[in-house]
Formats: C-alpha cells, structure tokens, sequence
C-alpha cells in the first residue's frame, strides 16, 4: 500500500479507524460511557490541562466511538475535521451561531426548520438577508462588513435547483466572508462543496449519511480552526450526539458510497419514465439535460442524487391522489432512506409559505417530491404509473 494514489471514498469509510481492537474485532466497540476513571487526580489534572490524552466526559464531544465517527464524517467531505450531532438542526444552530453572529446571507431555497431558525436568531439581534436565486450583485452588496456568513443548499428542496458554489464562494471571500453549504441534498459522494471552495459542510445525517429512516443526527465537516469556533456551542448548548447513535451512523456510513450511487441510477430510471408520461407536466431532476441546472450540476457534482419533483397534470386535488395511490412510495417528509417516499410540498414543508410566495420558488400545487429509494426502478415506475393511471382514468 506504498502507491500515493488516494484510496477511495468506500474503501476509506470501510477502514475508518482510530484505534485497533485488542480483542481482534474489525470495528470499534461502542464506548457507551458518559464518564470516564482515572488512577491518579495527577492523571485527570493532566487531561483537563490538555498536556495528557484522554477522554473526560460525553458530551464535550469526548467519547472515542464519536471521534472514530468524526474522523470518518471529515474524511468524507474531504475536511481536516467534524462534529457530530444529535440531529441535522443542532449542527445547524451551533455552526449559525458560532460562524454567523456578525450577519447571515441566505441564497435560494432553504430547508423549513433552516427558515424558521434564521427568524429566531433575528430575534437575538443577527442581521439576516434572503436571495432567493443566486445575484452576484445583490450578494456583494449584501456582505456589508467581516466575517458575515453566506449560506444555502444545493440541490435545493423542492425545486432541486442548482446554485454554483464555486462561485458563491469567490463572492463570499472577495468580501471576507464565509461560505457554508447544507449538502444534505448531495450527499459528500455526490457533491464536496469544501473542494469547490466552501469553509463548512452541514448534513442532517437523518437523511441519506443514515441513509434509513431510523436515527436522528447531524454533521459539520470544515477546517479545524472552524470546528474549534463551533465545538464549544455544540458542548454547551447540549448537541452531542448518543454515543449509540454515532455506532449506528458509522456502520451506515460504510454503505453510504453503495447506496448513493444506486439512488442515483434509480432517481435518474424514475425520471427519464417520468419525462415520457403523458400526464407529467415538468420532472424536476439535475441528471436531466433539459433541466435548468444540468449543466451546471455536470460540472460540480459526481452524480445528481435520488431526489426529484414531478409536476402532476392538473393541481392539489390530482397530485394528492397520485400520493395516495402509490403502494411503494410511502406517504411521508423526509428522504434519503431506502424505501422511496412521496410528499406534496405544498401541503408539508412549503405549507407554511403564501400561495405567492410559493409561486415565486416554483412551487406548484401540482408538485410532488419524491425520495427515490433503493427498491427495483422498475417496481417503483410501473407503482408511480399505476397511481397514475387511477387518477387519470386510462
Ligand atoms: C432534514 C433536513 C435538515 C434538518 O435535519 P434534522 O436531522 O431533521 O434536524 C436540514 N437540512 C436539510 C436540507 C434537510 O433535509
């Protein structure tokens, strides 16, 4: 193993770890500890003093099976560090918090909990400001003073429209400030905003790094000098992840490079028979070249992930029936597991927008998100085709 060629993303998620079992496990054993001994108040002194290794208590962060996680998390965003969480919104709050006290510049659509939280940290006095589409203008004269903070998610929900991180990130910097981007949509197998110039990575690791549908958390993935910002918001605001959880993510991890690019082929089989049906108004999917974002997404992503939105013929009425048709498609928020779900943005996590200013993001009341999941494609298009043909009568 001389060659310096890098290993890859499966080969180093599968060999993820800090320290080798004396018991001749191939993985770590989960530390379900809150506390730990020491032999000597000498010893102990040394830890909190930072001269001696050692591990002192859980929710500092301080726990080994959360620390091999960390090494895994950073390694996969290509970041010198991470910060596992108790849920993708406590990554979100403590690195707002810590990264964006001087002013928050929002760009395109944000994720519904994102959106409410930004109203709440204006109440503590944080100026924030809202793009909705990506304005190099608007942005520069958005970032007023140092260390501001720019902030979106590509893909965004629910349009899966596409922002230029490389880009935004050239604004951010000529005017001090610093780029974060929500890679939840992504995943790091798709898409390593950090490489196209970004200084921090947020998941909520419910998603696709859990990949199904059974554990909350959440990951911060940036440089060091970031992390040591953001560590001590996360200690006390209380945001650490269980320590059975972080077992669970990381063995979820070791699958995460399969499963991406299996979501990937089903996402893009789904559209493509989706594009063809008759009934189907638009398919919102980057891996389609007719998509606004396609060629932009060919060029920063790896791949264009298992989410899309399919605009049903007719409005509300005809796509909630389509929802309640389908048999394999469950009926629910959230996505990246691997049972495919459907949901009607309108109705779940765009419910709480005006009927314009939905109109405004492109959001339809015919618009049904789908989190296309790891089953058969074909199984999942003749379920999608037979909702349909329900509803329409053919
Ligand atoms: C779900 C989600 C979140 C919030 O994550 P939780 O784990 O539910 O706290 C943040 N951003 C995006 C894009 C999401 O989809």
């Amino acid at each position: 193993m001389k060659d310096s060629s890098p290993l890859g993303d499966a080969t180093r998620i599968i060999h993820n770890r800090r320290h080798v079992d004396a018991q001749g496990s191939p993985y770590s054993p989960l530390y379900n500890t809150t506390t730990y001994r020491f032999d000597r108040t000498s010893d102990l002194l040394d830890v909190i003093g930072g001269q001696g290794e050692g591990n002192l208590y859980t929710r500092w962060g301080s726990n080994p099976t959360i620390q091999e996680l960390e090494q895994g998390l950073a390694q996969l965003e290509s970041a010198e560090a991470a910060l596992a969480f108790g849920s993708g919104m406590a990554a979100i709050s403590a690195t707002l918090l810590a990264l964006g006290r001087q002013g928050i510049v929002c760009v395109g659509d944000l994720y519904g909990g994102t959106q409410e939280l930004l109203k709440q940290l204006q109440m503590l006095g944080i100026p924030v400001t809202v793009l909705l589409k990506e304005q190099q203008v608007e942005l520069a004269q958005a970032l007023t003073t140092p260390d501001m903070l720019v902030y979106c998610e590509t893909p965004a929900n629910p349009t899966l429209s596409i922002l230029d991180i490389r880009e935004l990130a050239t604004v951010a910097h000529a005017h001090g400030a610093r780029l974060v981007v929500d890679n939840t949509f992504a995943t790091p197998i798709n898409q390593q905003p950090l490489v196209l110039g970004a200084d921090a990575v947020l998941h909520s690791a419910s998603k696709y790094l859990g990949g199904h549908s059974d554990i909350t958390a959440g990951a911060l993935m940036t440089s060091d000098a970031c992390m040591r910002m953001v560590a001590p918001w996360r200690k006390n605001l209380g945001q650490i992840i269980a320590p059975e959880v972080a077992a669970l993510l990381a063995r979820s991890l070791r699958t995460l490079p399969l499963r991406v690019r299996q979501h990937n082929d089903n996402a893009l089989a789904v559209a493509q028979a989706m594009k063809a049906h008759p009934r189907i108004r638009r398919v919102l999917y980057p891996g389609l070249p007719e998509c606004a974002g396609h060629a932009l997404a060919s060029r920063q992503m790896n791949g264009f992930g298992g989410m899309l939105s399919i605009e049903v013929d007719g409005g509300f009425e005809e796509a909630a029936a389509v929802a309640d048709n389908l048999q394999l498609f469950l009926l629910a928020t959230s996505l990246g597991g691997v049972e495919s779900l459907v949901s009607q943005p309108c109705a779940t996590s765009h419910f709480a927008l005006s009927v314009e200013e939905r109109q405004q993001r492109g959001i339809s009341d015919g618009l049904l998100r789908l989190s296309v999941g790891l089953e058969n494609a074909d199984d999942l298009i003749r379920d999608l085709e037979q909702a349909l043909a329900r509803v329409f009568g053919e």
